[in-house]
């Protein structure tokens, strides 16, 4: 079988780096997966389950062999990752991370990158509130968007090899640069995460409201919450890594409900109408 890259490495086989390798293996995309992370126990159970091929927690050791190395730890490390490996990185490698905030990374990856050794920071859109190995599935990505953060540093061979890379496991491409994506996800996502954990808050911080909503939890407080399960740390760290967008998006935030709060406390109800149907048609028109 003609495989689409020889070598394969990949740095945190949690949900998002252990569902690339299942998809990678599946897909026979490369002839060898070598699986990099901190837990022997999960990189164990992913070779017995003939996942990846082999395993190391040690850069100096297996990457070298690599043609395309994913990294997909905490975003906070990413950058320390990837500055660990250079040294072991042959030429002609494409490094590429799954991050989902990309300015602070590619900032400070990019001036470090070697002759002959090509990064391009990605970010698939696909997830869901687990972390681990054990909730990593096959298909995580098929007809899901993929972004992709070239800049004018990127070399377009390396950068077609990504993307036919995240085509071959069923992703549309997006390519966008990294300050305009860490807005758009402040957001679409990071806003979203942050109002939903803050709701969780509010409500059980509420006197004698953690009864009724366990009660009637099948809701709307079900559906709207259930991204407030997701990584505590995860979460801490994209929440600093960008920083300012996420200020700016719970700025917009407090003033839509600011409004909404005061159109209530008028009782002004065209004003509640009109907000409520002005986002009804944003969110049907989806
Ligand atoms: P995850 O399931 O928690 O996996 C993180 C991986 O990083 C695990 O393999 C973990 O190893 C490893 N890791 C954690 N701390 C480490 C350390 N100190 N040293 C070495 N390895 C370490 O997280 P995930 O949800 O896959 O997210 C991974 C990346 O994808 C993040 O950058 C996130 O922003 C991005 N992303 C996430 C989603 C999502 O919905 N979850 C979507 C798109 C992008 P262990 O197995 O030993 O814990």
């Amino acid at each position: 079988m003609k495989h689409m890259f020889n070598h394969i490495a990949i740095a945190g086989l949690g949900l998002i780096g252990g569902s690339l390798a299942r998809d990678i293996r599946r897909l026979g995309l490369a002839a060898t997966i070598t699986g990099f992370g901190r837990s022997p126990e999960r990189l164990k159970k992913a070779l017995e389950m003939g996942i990846i091929d082999a395993w190391h927690t040690d850069y100096s050791q297996g990457i070298a062999q690599a043609d395309l190395i994913i990294v997909g730890t905490p975003v906070s490390l990413i950058t320390q990752q990837i500055l660990e490996m250079l040294p072991h990185v042959k030429q002609g490698a494409v490094i590429t991370d799954v991050g989902s905030v990309k300015t602070a990374i590619i900032e400070q990856v990019e001036p470090m990158m070697p002759q002959g050794v090509f990064f391009i920071g990605g970010h698939p859109i696909a997830g869901t509130e687990n972390s681990g190995f054990e909730s990593s599935v096959d298909g995580l990505f098929e007809h899901r968007a993929c972004v992709l953060t070239p800049t004018e540093k990127t070399d377009p061979h390396a950068l077609k090899k990504l993307e036919n890379f995240w085509k071959a496991v069923g992703a549309n491409i997006v390519c966008m640069d990294i300050k305009t994506h860490d807005m758009i996800f402040a957001g679409i996502s990071h806003l979203p995460h942050i109002v939903a954990f803050s709701l969780v808050n509010a409500l059980t911080d509420m006197e004698n409201f953690e009864k009724q909503i366990l009660q009637y939890s099948a809701g709307g407080f079900r559906d709207f919450t259930r991204i407030a399960a997701s990584d505590p740390v995860m979460w801490r760290d994209i929440a600093l890594m960008n920083k300012d967008h996420i200020l700016n998006a719970i700025g917009f935030f407090e003033k839509s409900l600011g409004s909404l709060k005061q159109s209530i406390a008028d009782g002004n109800t065209s004003e509640i109408e009109q907000f409520f149907k002005k986002s009804h048609d944003t969110r049907r028109a989806i």
